[in-house]
């Protein structure tokens, strides 16, 4: 029996390709005592990712060439030889980009189970695994919405973004998104319930990023979620209201290099905002109260979400470079087996 893998092949400047990836066939290792074998169904591709290509210095160490890829995955336990794993199982855990995980069961938080009765499994990858979590974390914890406030977030479309949105207007907030594209916008609002979505790639300047965001927020903008940087953010910093918060979670439109200038940082003083960045592993103490929380708005209905898919393991280097470029739609996965 085999197991396709996919290893960081060199480590890109600037935009990644396909080329920086390699797949490789090994044999599937067999089980020892306390050791479990899982079939993993579903690999989450994250924007992280591309920051661990890198050699430097960030929160997290390097992903080392020739290894496998880091991931989020979710399968199931197909062989165990640990009495608290049985074949049959549902488990979430950090398999990688790989079709098989040998896993240490042994070692505490490697392994979660999860019930894949009254959700997808996949959706433990998404909207009820880190990027649910990370939306419940920034808005709830730095944004602190209170109702008639207006909430502002960048790839609303996205995992996180999409998140953020619904559960402001769960607040009773006004949700305004920047999203790439139309379709993007027509599905925040019309699908998600956000009140309005700004197409940022129709928007040549910051100028008009703001003439837009404007009318979008007359009232101004009360907590901005930022996904992505540049002129999304110089933009936003503009129409900011007093003591305003903005959860730093991701400069998306960044990670291939480069710098992002701010352009008139002086409008953190004189709004008196709070500016706080964070990364949801380092606030594990909110997790199971935010997963309960998501749990119940998914189950009811409340609290919708949307994936793209990539059908095999061979595709997961492409869907990468798209996730990138906002070739994604939605949480972006693949399927492994
Ligand atoms: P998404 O599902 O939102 O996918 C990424 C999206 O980013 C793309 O679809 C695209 O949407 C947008 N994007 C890509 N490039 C640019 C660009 N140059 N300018 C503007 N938008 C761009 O990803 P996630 O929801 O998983 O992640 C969203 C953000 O949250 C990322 O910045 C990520 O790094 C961050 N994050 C941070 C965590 C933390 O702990 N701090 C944890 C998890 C995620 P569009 O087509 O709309 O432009």
């Amino acid at each position: 029996m085999t197991n396709q893998q996919i290893v960081l092949a060199a480590r890109p400047t600037g935009a990644p390709t396909v080329d920086h990836f390699a797949l490789r066939t090994i044999d599937r290792a067999e089980p020892a005592d306390g050791e479990i074998v899982v079939e993993q169904q579903w690999l989450s591709l994250d924007p992280y990712m591309r920051g661990r290509m890198n050699e430097g210095k960030s929160y997290a160490a390097p992903q080392p060439l020739g290894e496998v890829m880091i991931g989020g995955t979710v399968g199931e336990v197909i062989e165990s030889k640990h009495a608290s794993f049985k074949a049959g199982d549902t488990v979430v855990g950090m398999g990688g980009w790989q079709q098989y995980q040998l896993a240490d069961a042994s070692q505490p938080g490697v392994l979660r189970k999860v019930d894949a009765t009254q959700v997808p499994l996949s959706a433990y990858i998404g909207v009820l695994g880190m990027p649910g979590v990370t939306a419940w974390y920034g808005l709830n914890r730095i944004c602190q919405p209170k109702a008639g406030q207006t909430i502002v977030v960048s790839a609303a479309s996205g995992a996180v973004g999409s998140v953020v949105g619904q559960l402001a207007k769960a607040h009773g907030c006004r949700a305004v998104g920047f999203a790439g594209g139309a379709d993007k916008c027509k599905y925040v609002v019309e699908e998600l319930g956000f009140d309005a979505c700004i197409d940022y790639k129709a928007h040549k300047d910051v100028k008009s990023l703001i003439k837009a965001l404007k009318e979008a927020a007359p009232d101004g903008v009360d907590g901005y979620f930022e996904n992505v940087g540049g002129d999304i953010l110089d933009a936003v910093l503009t129409q900011m209201n007093a003591f305003g918060r903005i959860a730093v979670c991701g400069m998306i439109s960044g990670y291939n290099g480069g710098m992002q200038p701010l352009a008139q940082p002086a409008l953190i003083l004189q709004s008196r905002l709070t500016v706080e960045g964070f990364i949801v592993g380092e606030h594990m103490e909110v997790w199971p109260t935010a997963l309960k929380e998501l749990g119940a708005l998914v189950i009811s209905g409340k609290l919708k979400f949307r994936e793209s898919v990539a059908p095999s393991i061979e595709q997961a280097p492409e869907a990468f470079v798209g996730l990138l470029k906002g070739k994604n739609f939605g949480k972006q996965l693949v399927k492994l087996v």
